[in-house]
Parts: C-alpha cells; structure tokens; sequence
C-alpha cells in the first residue's frame, strides 16, 4: 500500500519538540526572537508572513515585526536591516520575499548578518552547506530531509533525482541529500529526455512549479515522491507539480499537496529560529 507522508503531523511534532526546547531555555534565561521584516502588503506574503508569527508564538519564539510601506526605499531597508544585524536582542531576520521591483533582493539577502539569516539565503549559507559546514539551510529542503527520515524512508544509496535547480529549493536540495549519501541527479528545463532520467529514481523531488507535470511515466514503481510545488490548477485549486491521481498507485510514499511539504517550511524555519540560540 502506498505510504502518504503527513507533513502536517510531522511538522506539529517538530515545532511541538522546538516548544519544550524553548521552554527549557527560557527557564534558563536564553530568549529567541526572529525580526520579521514585509515590505508593502502583497497579499501572499502577508499570509506567508502571518503564518510565520502564529508559528512563533506556538513554539515560544518573539516575533518583531517591521511592515514597512511600499514605497520604503532600499537603503531604508539596508539600514534596518544593518540595525538588526547590530540588535543582541534579535537572533534571527527574515525579510519577506518577493519584495517590491525597486529594490534589489540580492543586495538585502546580502546585508543580513549569516549568524541571523535564518532563510539560509545568503551566499555564506549556502557556501557552509556546500562544504558542510554548520549553518542554515534553506528551510524548504531542510524540510523535506525531515519528511522522508521521519517517515522512515533510508536516503544512503539512493538514486535521488530532483527536477528544479532554484536556489531556494533545487540546489539546496542536492546539497542536502549528497550530505545524506544519496546518488544525485539535478535536472531543469534544458534537460534531454526528463522522464527517462526521472524513471530510474528512488527518490524523486519534483520542485517545478508546474501543476501536475510528473504523470505516471516519470515514475518507477515503488520509487518514493515528494511534490514541493504549489500551484493553482485552471479551476483555481491548489495542487503540486505531480498528477497525485495518476502516480499515487505506482508509488511507495509520496507527500500530497497540501500537507506535505508546505508546512514543513515553517517548521524549518522554527527550528532555525531556535538553532540561533543553541550553543
Ligand atoms: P523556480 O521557478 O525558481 O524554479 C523552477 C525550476 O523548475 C527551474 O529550475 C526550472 O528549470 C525547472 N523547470 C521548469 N520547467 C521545467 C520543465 N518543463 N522540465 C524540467 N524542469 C523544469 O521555482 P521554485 O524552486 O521556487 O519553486 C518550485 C515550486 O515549488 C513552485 O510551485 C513553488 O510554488 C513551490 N514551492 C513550495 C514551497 C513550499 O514551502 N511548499 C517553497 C518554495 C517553493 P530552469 O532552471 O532550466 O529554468
């Protein structure tokens, strides 16, 4: 029988396990706050945003939010965000993305401090995975490495193929499943013959952005699927980068959409909030 891998009870046992942990620390005087920075009122990122908060007061984390207006230039948020980098009593930055056209989002991931970049965005961070050295990872593969060893799935060995090479998701993905031994095979929109490579995957992470590209032929039997994707089919439901439908017989385990690896993102970036006060 296929096995569904509930990524919302796993990432409700993550952020309640990161709920004793703060708790323990509190008791031992260690605060954690994250600095959560919008700028404008995308309706998508204040959700995002909103989510983030409530996340934080369950897990027992301050959260300090910055809503800055549309027009906020970029050196305003150069300097706040610098401001935060300098604060003792702000562990973690998060500045919402996308964030409006004027302002250069490679420049702002770039003023966050790396021992607060909590999204493990800035080029430090993902030059320490890279390497393996400790430090943050972005948040949506760190996720899914949680999904598939809780649910007990081995990665040593695997032939891990992901289809998307973004850096918030594809690459960081390789790095974290190399780190696990996996075999691994990247792949993007020039790659020839997709579904013959997909089709020799034990694993396979499809991270495209296309509502329900990977059908039944992109898959071996047995082979486990994580469906990162979120998109709006043409009636306007939410769905993931794979035909559920159309896969789900062929497959061992495979996350659905929603609750797979959605709400695994939060909880990442929870566990990275408190990873700031660790010792
Ligand atoms: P990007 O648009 O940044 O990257 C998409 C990747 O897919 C690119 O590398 C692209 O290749 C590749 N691709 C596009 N078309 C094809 C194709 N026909 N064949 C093979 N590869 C293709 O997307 P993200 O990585 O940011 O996000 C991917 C999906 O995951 C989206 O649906 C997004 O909403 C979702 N997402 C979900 C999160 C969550 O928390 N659940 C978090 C982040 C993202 P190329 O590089 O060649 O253009």
């Amino acid at each position: 029988m296929t096995q569904l891998i509930d990524g919302k009870r796993i990432s409700q046992e993550i952020k309640d396990e990161l709920k004793i942990e703060v708790q323990k620390m509190k008791e031992q005087g260690i605060s954690v706050c994250l600095a959560v920075v919008q700028v404008g009122n995308d309706p998508a990122s204040t959700v995002y945003v909103r989510n983030k908060k409530k996340a934080c007061a369950y897990v027992g984390i301050e959260s300090r939010a910055y809503e800055l207006p549309e027009e906020t230039t970029e050196e305003e948020l150069v300097k706040l965000v610098e401001e935060l980098n300098q604060d003792d009593t702000v562990n973690g930055i998060l500045v919402q993305l996308p964030l409006p056209r004027h302002i250069n989002e490679d420049r702002i991931i770039r003023t966050i401090s790396p021992d607060k970049d909590v999204d493990g965005f800035h080029p430090v961070s993902v030059g320490r995975l890279w390497i393996g050295e400790k430090g943050f990872v972005s948040c949506t593969p760190a996720g899914i490495i949680q999904l598939l060893k809780r649910s007990g799935i081995e990665i040593e060995g695997k032939n891990c193929v992901i289809v998307g090479r973004s850096n918030i998701v594809g690459k960081p993905m390789a790095a974290l499943l190399l780190r696990e031994n996996g075999t691994v095979t990247v792949t993007h929109s020039r790659t020839k013959n997709l579904s013959e490579v997909t089709s020799k995957a034990d694993i396979l992470i499809a991270a495209i952005g296309k509502a329900r590209f990977i059908t039944a032929e992109y898959v071996k039997d047995g082979a486990v699927v994580i469906d990162v994707g979120m998109n709006r089919d043409e009636e306007g439901h939410l769905c993931g980068d794979v035909d559920f439908k159309d896969v789900e017989a062929k497959v061992s385990a495979i996350t659905p959409v929603p609750g797979g690896v959605g709400p695994m993102t939060i909880a990442m970036l929870m566990n990275n909030c408190v990873e700031t006060a660790r010792c």
